[in-house]
């Protein structure tokens, strides 16, 4: 590993070439990385640059299309941008298995998103709040002033509530939320702009100092929700159910199986997230916090056995993804993605994005009740190790599938196969 210093003065001016180069001397790489990260695949080097700052090169991830899905009586074919196996195949498989009780139905509760405004040092914070209420016409006019591109396609400024925090450093907070409807775009940007624009007001009305004013990931007012039915014939009866729901219960009951459990519904969920351009931290935050909103950490999803024993599912999530702005827009395989699923609005996107995260749940839950996870993902898992070990080619398919048949998926072994199939 090279010594050199990271300060590098200037960086941020040179060329995203320059950059790249300068990379490869302070960290004493081979020159030949040059040629890798100087392809910057079907991202133009230009967008890359104007993206992000500091760019070096990009970094490609496979998109895989489940298909079998039908969302709200439409078939839908979903990209899905992600570096894991097997999660391209959960969710085809689960859309297969409810196609004929109807796919997925969906809903979704606004398009609403919430910034808020930090205010301390008041004595008398109850005060301050009827003040900054009463004053909601004023902040309509500032919140709608501020973005009227956002107006003209029908959002804007919708409501304004106001909480009081007892901090045990800085005492009582005030914090005002606005509730902004950002219709098709994640509405970030948008919001944040609002929350600095009515901020000095209420400073000024209430006497006290504004800090903080930025959104909150707990989009809790951009609720995606979406059910569905397997019949019992479809998922191979009582017992299988019966250990599904087992497994769903565990998982609300103990946060160390939620985490788990949930993430398995992100690998589904941030995949078209990332796949759209979309922001997967932002989703991610959101998820997880609203999972936490009883006070204990639960799970996303909700089983039950309807009247004639068939297995239910739903899911409830926000789902603050838009189609406009960020890399929504300036991602050209993101443009492609969005014409893949045919979406017409951020809601329907949101929507079929839940739909993603349920079938996801679906297969997870449906493996670790019958055959274990690990059986599904061997095959896939095996050619990662296969490549790990140095195969190439055709010699990939073949290393992993004698990997699988020896029942060991290990790297030292993948080793000695392709020695052996080398000779
Ligand atoms: P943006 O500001 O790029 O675009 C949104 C704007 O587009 C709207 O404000 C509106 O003026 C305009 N617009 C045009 N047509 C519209 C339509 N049909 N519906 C709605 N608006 C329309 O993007 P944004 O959505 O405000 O912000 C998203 C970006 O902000 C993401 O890249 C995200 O990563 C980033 N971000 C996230 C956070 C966070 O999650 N904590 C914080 C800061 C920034």
């Amino acid at each position: 590993m090279s010594t050199s210093s990271s300060r590098i003065s200037g960086f941020h001016n040179l060329t995203m070439t320059e950059r790249l180069e300068k990379v490869i001397e302070v960290a004493g790489l081979n020159p030949d990385v040059s040629d890798h990260m100087g392809n910057t695949g079907n991202l133009a080097a230009e967008v890359a640059d104007s993206m992000i700052e500091n760019a070096i090169g990009t970094m490609n991830i496979p998109i895989g299309v489940a298909t079998n899905m039908i969302v709200d009586k439409q078939d839908t074919l979903i990209p899905m941008a992600t570096e894991e196996s097997s999660v391209v195949a959960a969710v085809c498989n689960a859309a297969r298995q409810c196609r004929d009780s109807g796919g997925f139905i969906t809903s979704m509760s606004g398009s609403l998103m919430i910034a808020q405004v930090q205010l301390v040092d008041v004595p008398n914070p109850e005060f301050a709040r009827l003040q900054i209420l009463e004053h909601k016409a004023e902040i309509k006019q500032i919140c709608d002033e501020t973005d009227p591109v956002l107006l003209k396609y029908g959002g804007g400024f919708r409501d304004v509530e106001v909480r009081v925090l007892e901090g045990s450093h800085t005492g009582a907070m005030v914090i005002t939320h606005l509730i902004v409807d950002t219709r098709d775009a994640m509405g970030a940007n948008a919001v944040n702009s609002m929350a600095e624009a009515v901020a000095p007001l209420i400073a000024k009305w209430t006497g006290g100092r504004t800090y903080l004013r930025i959104l909150s990931n707990l989009a809790d007012r951009r609720l995606a929700r979406a059910r569905a039915t397997w019949t019992l014939d479809a998922i191979g009866g009582e017992s299988v159910r019966d250990g599904m729901l087992a497994a769903y219960e565990f998982a609300d009951i103990d946060p160390y199986r939620a985490a788990t459990h949930n993430k398995g519904i992100m690998n589904g969920v941030s995949a078209v997230v990332l796949a759209t351009g979309n922001d997967t931290r932002a989703v991610e935050a959101g998820a997880h916090a609203y999972a936490a909103q009883t006070g204990r950490y639960r799970s996303l999803t909700h089983w039950e056995a309807d009247q004639d024993g068939n297995l239910t599912g739903m899911i409830e999530m926000p789902m603050p993804v838009g189609l406009i702005g960020g890399a929504t827009k300036s991602h050209p395989t993101a443009r492609i993605a969005l014409d893949i699923m045919a979406v017409k609005s951020a809601d329907q996107l949101a929507r079929t994005i839940a739909a993603v995260g349920l079938a996801q749940n679906f297969s997870a839950l449906k493996a670790l009740a019958t055959t274990g996870i690990q059986k599904g993902h061997m095959a896939l898992h095996a050619k990662n190790i296969a490549v790990m070990a140095g195969a190439i080619g055709a010699e990939v398919e073949t290393v992993a599938k004698d990997l699988v048949k020896l029942g060991k998926v290990r790297v030292d072994i993948a080793e000695d196969l392709l020695n052996k199939l080398r000779g």
